[in-house]
């Protein structure tokens, strides 16, 4: 028995033809550090068909792969419409990749062209000589790109200037490929990810729904995420979707700047990762902040320690909302709103934000245990996340990667429960968790514990080896600046909070915990210092 429903293609054309006709007047505002850039979502779309039209004449055809190296930026805005929109595919690069990482990427995904900002022609000169797939870099900006040999440089603006406006975009099949990601490789390998121009259009129409981002046009989202981790989690489609302005803070991601843009352009949301936001927090300790435009905050990428949302709770009745999500993901794949009958700014009310989500409308999830056996919903039972739906992937780029894939549904790596409402919690990750005589220490734990501490100002935990456990924890801390406290003295402080057993006795006070190129703490320096009995 048929339905009558069309078959209606959900692309990306799809989602620029909404934002420009019916809000054609939000905008797009880039950060300069003084006089910031704007531009009218009407004029985004135009400049994405000239681009567009620009590259067809280039000889970019249905499927080929155009990369950005980008800030986030009105520019990097409009590639990611025209790019999927002429049926190219759309990769966006990690600016903060190792040149040899960087150049086995691009050789993977076998990008034929560059979109490059003028301000990061060093960082990409550096392998401008080891890319063979490359035809030519289209340079933003006419900062000095002769780094990269002349003879391989176009300028973003002369291709445009040379275009009128008008692109018919093509019918483009919903399953094909828009866009890909690779994925930051935390904790192994990156491996890249394809998203579909139907995966991306629903995506963005559960992003703006209420229980996740809730985006209307009278928001301003400032996108702290950059453009390259994961689509800046969803905003630029999700922002076209709904009317929301975007804020774009290009390469001004200091504290400062960030909180300057925020107070200048009133934004209302904005999402980033945790080390971001308490970065925030301690610019905040000696600077005068106004974040009252904010209605909220959302972080992801990691677990946010509770005595964050505490701390911007109660210097600036900010509610920060965890959501958690992956590459693999698109990434949303939940949002932790507590439930109704909380009263905002409670301690229950945090608790409920400290979960790491709610299941996402689209997603299905489940927990198994080390026999891939389904645990129950009871909030206790603790097992691997294993999720399915449209906006999850089914295999990588060039890379079937079967151990990742269990009966249909993504092997996240992540640890954790699930109650009974949907409500989940990473506990760790499958390769961060410490495994101490047969129990489970999750690091996560120990790491929100210590960082409440007044002393402690970051702190990460790995395992090592123990003849006697297994496994034990080593503590990694950084203090505040002028602040003391002994190992004894934290190890004290965490056992009126853990279980005596999860206290770790091996500690090591450092400098700083390395980041990730996507701001989250990398443990593999850290293992890698204990190894090398830098530490003890
Ligand atoms: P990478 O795995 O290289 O860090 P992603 O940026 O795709 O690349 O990170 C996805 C991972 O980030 C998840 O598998 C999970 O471990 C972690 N993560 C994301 N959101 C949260 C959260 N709210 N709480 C805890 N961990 C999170």
């Amino acid at each position: 028995f048929a339905s009558t429903m069309q078959e209606f293609p959900l692309t990306v054309p799809a989602i620029l033809r909404h934002g420009a006709r019916v809000y054609g007047g939000s905008e797009c505002v880039t950060w300069t550090g003084g006089e910031p850039r704007r531009a009218s979502y009407r004029q985004v779309a135009e400049n994405a068909e000239r681009l567009a039209a620009a590259l067809t004449r280039l000889g970019v055809g249905a499927g080929d792969r155009v990369a950005t190296f980008s800030w986030n930026n009105q520019e990097h805005l409009e590639a990611y419409f025209a790019v999927p929109g002429m049926g190219a595919v759309l990769h966006t690069l990690n600016i903060r990749l190792f040149p040899d990482q960087l150049a086995h990427i691009i050789g993977h995904a076998e990008d034929r062209f560059i979109l490059v900002d003028d301000t990061l022609v060093p960082l990409l000169a550096r392998v401008a000589d080891r890319l063979p797939t490359v035809e030519a870099f289209i340079v933003v900006g006419d900062g000095d790109a002769s780094a990269l040999g002349d003879a391989r440089v176009l300028r973003y603006h002369e291709l445009l200037a040379a275009e009128e406006p008008g692109f018919a975009w093509p019918e483009l099949d919903e399953r094909a490929a828009a866009s890909m990601c690779y994925t930051s490789g935390t904790t192994g390998d990156p491996k890249g990810v394809v998203y579909s121009h139907r995966s991306t259009f629903l995506h963005a129409m559960v992003a703006i729904s209420a229980s996740l981002m809730g985006l209307t046009e009278t928001d301003r989202v400032l996108t702290i995420v950059p453009m390259f981790h994961v689509n800046a989690w969803g905003l630029p489609y999700a922002a076209f979707l709904s009317g929301a302005t975007l804020h774009m803070p290009g390469p001004f991601l200091q504290p400062e700047h960030l909180t300057r843009f925020i107070a200048a352009e009133r934004s209302t949301l904005s999402s980033a990762v945790p080390t971001i936001w308490s970065a925030i927090l301690n610019y905040g300790a000696d600077h005068e902040l106004d974040l009252s435009s904010l209605r909220a905050g959302t972080s992801g990428g990691a677990a946010a320690p509770r005595a964050l949302l505490e701390r911007f709770e109660a210097e600036y009745g900010l509610r920060i909302i965890q959501g958690w999500g992956m590459t693999e993901t698109s990434p949303l794949g939940g949002m932790a709103f507590p439930p109704p009958g909380v009263e905002p700014g409670t301690t229950e009310d945090v608790d409920w934000r400290l979960k790491s989500g709610r299941v996402a409308a689209g997603v299905e999830m489940r927990i198994v245990d080390a026999a891939g056996e389904e645990l129950p919903w009871d909030g206790e039972s603790v097992g691997e996340i294993e999720v399915r739906g449209p906006w999850i992937t089914g295999s990588y780029h060039r890379d079937p990667a079967p151990e990742k894939f269990h009966d249909g549904w993504l092997r996240t790596g992540d640890i954790g429960t699930i109650d009974d409402r949907g409500f989940f919690q990473i506990t760790d990750r499958a390769k961060d968790v410490i495994k101490s005589g047969g129990e489970w220490i999750s690091s996560v734990e120990l790491e929100n514990h210590l960082v409440s501490h007044p002393a402690v100002l970051e702190a990460a935990v790995i395992g090592i080896p123990d003849p006697r456990w297994d496994e034990r924890p080593l503590a990694f801390v950084v203090l505040r600046d002028g602040a003391s406290a002994s190992a004894a003295e934290l190890a004290g402080f965490l056992s009126g909070k853990v279980a005596r057993w999860q206290v770790p006795e091996n500690w090591a006070f450092v400098e700083e915990i390395p980041k990730t190129t996507v701001g989250k703490f990398d443990k593999k320096p850290l293992r890698a210092r204990y190894r090398a009995d830098e530490v003890k």
